[in-house]
């Protein structure tokens, strides 16, 4: 795994991906829904008149910027409530103090304004985080407070007081507002809590699979591993091999350099085997310095020739200043085998190759049934 820390990962690719894509949706039905406001508008309504074309201008361009990417998507969702709140709260606005009378308007206020107060609360929540969600939803709903309480205070000045059943109607809403707003902060919570808690069982689970020394595979991970391939190649009748690599009198290198230096050694050994595998074979820290690599679709010729291949990767060039080399066994699945059947194999030839002089890997004693 050589992928970078600040390099988001697949799937917070594909989340953004998915969130871009929600947002066009978003973005298209809110021009639409913009222009049709303003094409059945009302003979005397002059702010949708006048603001809802340039609102729909601004939701075009902000589509435009989403499609080119031009702004990071926080950025973006963070302007996207921006603009939808500028227009809602100030079309709330006009309808409490600059239209006719709160009572005629009841209905496209309850209707229709506090509703989309309220989906802009919930949409502030989706896109900014629950910090931001919050601030954002507190600052909205005390807007439309604001808005509402000073409205009815104008009619009450100018003595056309509103009926205390519209009154009332609109305290309810602001209370359902209210709640929806809870709603959501606990909604998000458990939200936050979840991907902590799918975070911690991340990182459990590298724990668990990873060795820290070298990043591979760790012997538990390795031996899942070996399994799952071993059913496959049961399963399809797929050829599959086994490698086993044991550094050659590594005592002496830690003995001479110290300790410290043998784990420089067996990171260097590591990067370099894994130059010379498949992504699709395992590798993994089976032992101390024995390094084990699974790898599918090939047969006993194809294992020999690649732990050659990784045996010279080692033996040309100086391993972290030292001449280092290795000894490897290689064994190939066969559907009498189990796993430990089959890295007993590995194993012998692995310990052949060490009596015989190491350095070497040991060609497999007889040819297997059928090759
Ligand atoms: P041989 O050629 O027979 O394999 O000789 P060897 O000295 O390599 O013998 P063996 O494989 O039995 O010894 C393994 C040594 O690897 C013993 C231990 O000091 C060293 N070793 C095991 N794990 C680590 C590690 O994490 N870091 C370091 N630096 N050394 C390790
Ligand atoms: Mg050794
Ligand atoms: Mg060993």
């Amino acid at each position: 795994m050589t992928e970078q820390p600040d390099e988001p990962s697949t799937e917070i690719r594909e989340l953004r991906a998915r969130k871009r894509l929600v947002y066009a949706l978003v973005l298209v039905g809110g021009i639409a829904i913009t222009l049709l406001s303003w094409w059945f508008r009302g003979p005397d309504d002059p702010f949708l008149a006048r603001v809802y074309p340039p609102f729909a201008a601004v939701l075009a361009g902000l589509l435009v910027v989403l499609w080119r990417q031009w702004l990071t998507l926080e950025h973006l969702e963070g302007l996207m409530v921006l603009v939808a709140s500028a227009l809602i709260l100030g079309r709330l606005a006009w309808h409490m103090h600059f239209a006719a009378g709160i009572e005629q308007q009841l209905m496209v206020l309850v209707g229709g304004h506090f509703w989309a107060v309220g989906l802009l609360v919930a949409g502030a929540f989706v896109m900014l985080d629950r910090r931001r969600g919050m601030i954002a939803g507190i600052v909205i709903l005390g807007i439309s407070i604001l808005l509402t309480v000073t409205g009815a205070l104008r009619e009450y000045m100018a003595a056309a007081p509103p009926a205390a059943e519209t009154l009332m109607y609109l305290v309810r809403v602001h209370v359902f507002l209210g709640l929806l707003l809870a709603l959501l902060a606990a909604v998000a919570g458990m939200r936050d809590q979840l991907q902590r808690a799918l975070l911690r069982a991340e990182i459990l689970h590298d724990w668990a699979t990873t060795d820290p020394l070298t990043g591979l595979a760790n012997r538990r991970a390795a031996e899942a591993g070996l399994e799952r391939e071993i059913a496959y190649a049961r399963r399809y009748g797929q050829p599959m091999s086994v490698i086993i690599a044991d550094l050659d009198h590594f005592k002496d290198v830690n003995d001479t350099h110290g300790h410290a230096h043998g784990d420089r050694v067996l990171r260097e050994v590591t990067a370099r085997l894994q130059a010379r595998v498949r992504d699709s074979d395992l590798t993994a820290r089976w032992g101390g310095e024995e390094l084990l690599v699974v790898a599918p679709g090939i047969d006993l010729r194809e294992a020999t020739a690649l732990a050659e291949r990784c045996r010279r990767a080692l033996a040309e060039e100086p391993v972290a200043g030292l001449g280092i080399t290795a000894t490897l066994g290689v064994a190939e699945f066969t559907p009498e085998d189990d796993r430990d059947s089959l890295l007993a194999r590995a194993d012998r030839q692995l310990y052949a190759g060490k009596a015989a002089g190491r350095n070497r890997v040991v060609p497999p004693p007889d040819p297997l049934p059928g090759t």
